[in-house]
């Protein structure tokens, strides 16, 4: 079968013909992939800029870590049953490390990731721990399926901002993630979301999909006048940061109101330096999300469940795996919102 592989710790991804999954040991399951979607943090990988060392001892790896398709086998002790849609967390846990031990498997000392450093979802068949399918609301497709693990990590990114009735909520980033959090921000009760990125049209678009309006283009104009004029001349309760680009901080702390949250959910090239004279006579509170946290995935589903089209714009384009590697450069030169490949 076909697999899309990182083969080199050096630019590029590699189309393989290889070998079936293995058969399901117990406790696992075979899935066959219907939808896989090309994540930000594949594109880094792909390109091959810093912070992806850690693959190298498992490469080559075939990529893929937002996927959804059905259980087609089953090893010994599998309650799910064959033909169930499923989608994956791609977080492998050890189960034997101090952590683990005392429940606590969010922090992990042994962590693997499916479609980072175990196989991944860019092939038509995948065996996994059954522990890592979670069963999809019967409304819900494969396709919108394979965005819960990237609508987990925004739906995280709101828990953490504590966004609250009423909030006025600021996304930084209209990338997949940002769209998450918007979203999210929104069921979590904010009465207003904007959302901020740099001449972004075609995700800014899908911004406008999923029905949010005010959108700041900081290519335009500086950020803390267009939030004033949106916002009748007040700073945002929370930001929420989704762009990898460390400027963005100090500007997200200069339309933050007084001991206002900002939440940093980007993976960054390089430090900032931040003003901490202001910093403090502000209060302002800045936190850190990443991942997301096991109860967050059920949450996720349920409101997936609640209306499943609401969320399909996020999908922008569709392509089968022989085709991965422009849906990669797509994703790349930012023409395209979430990439879907079709194993
Ligand atoms: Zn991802
Ligand atoms: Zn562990």
């Amino acid at each position: 079968m076909l697999l899309l592989r990182k083969t080199k710790a050096e630019f590029g991804l590699d189309l393989f013909d290889g070998t079936e999954a293995p058969a399901p040991g117990p406790g696992q399951v075979t899935v066959q992939v219907e939808n896989a979607g090309i994540c930000g943090s594949d594109v880094h990988a792909y390109e091959w800029t810093d912070g992806y060392g850690f693959m190298v001892p498992h490469l080559p790896v075939t990529m893929g870590h937002e996927f959804a398709g059905r259980v087609i086998a089953k090893g010994a002790g599998v309650t799910l049953a064959e033909g169930t849609a499923v989608t994956v967390n791609p977080s492998v846990t050890c189960g034997v490390c101090a952590n683990c031990v005392r429940g606590d498997q969010r922090n992990c000392l042994d962590r693997k990731t499916i479609g980072l450093t175990l196989p991944g979802g860019f092939a038509r068949y995948v065996t996994v721990s059954a522990g890592n399918c979670l069963p999809l609301p019967a409304n819900v497709d494969t396709e919108v399926g394979a965005l819960t693990e990237p609508l987990c990590v925004g739906a995280e990114a709101v828990l953490t901002g504590q966004v609250g009735l009423g909030d006025t909520v600021l996304v930084m980033g209209p990338g997949t993630i940002g769209q998450a959090i918007a979203l999210f921000a929104r069921a979590a009760g904010a009465g207003r979301v904007l959302v901020s990125g740099r001449a972004d049209g075609p995700r800014f678009d899908v911004m406008r999909q999923l029905g949010f309006n005010d959108i700041i283009d900081v290519a335009e104009g500086s950020l803390l006048d267009q939030v004033m004029a949106l916002n009748n001349g007040r700073k945002v309760d929370v930001v929420i940061e989704a762009t990898g680009y460390p400027p963005a901080i100090n500007d997200g702390l200069g339309v933050l109101r007084t001991a206002g949250v900002l939440v940093v959910a980007g993976i960054h090239p390089g430090p900032v330096s931040i003003h901490l004279t202001n910093f403090v006579r502000a209060r302002h509170q800045l936190r850190a999300t990443h991942s997301c946290a096991r109860p967050t995935w059920d949450k996720v589903l349920t409101l997936l469940g609640r209306d499943p089209e609401s969320f399909r714009p996020m999908v922008t384009h569709r392509l089968p795996l022989d085709r991965g590697l422009e849906g990669f450069e797509l994703s790349r030169q930012r023409a395209a919102s979430k990439v879907m490949l079709r194993p």
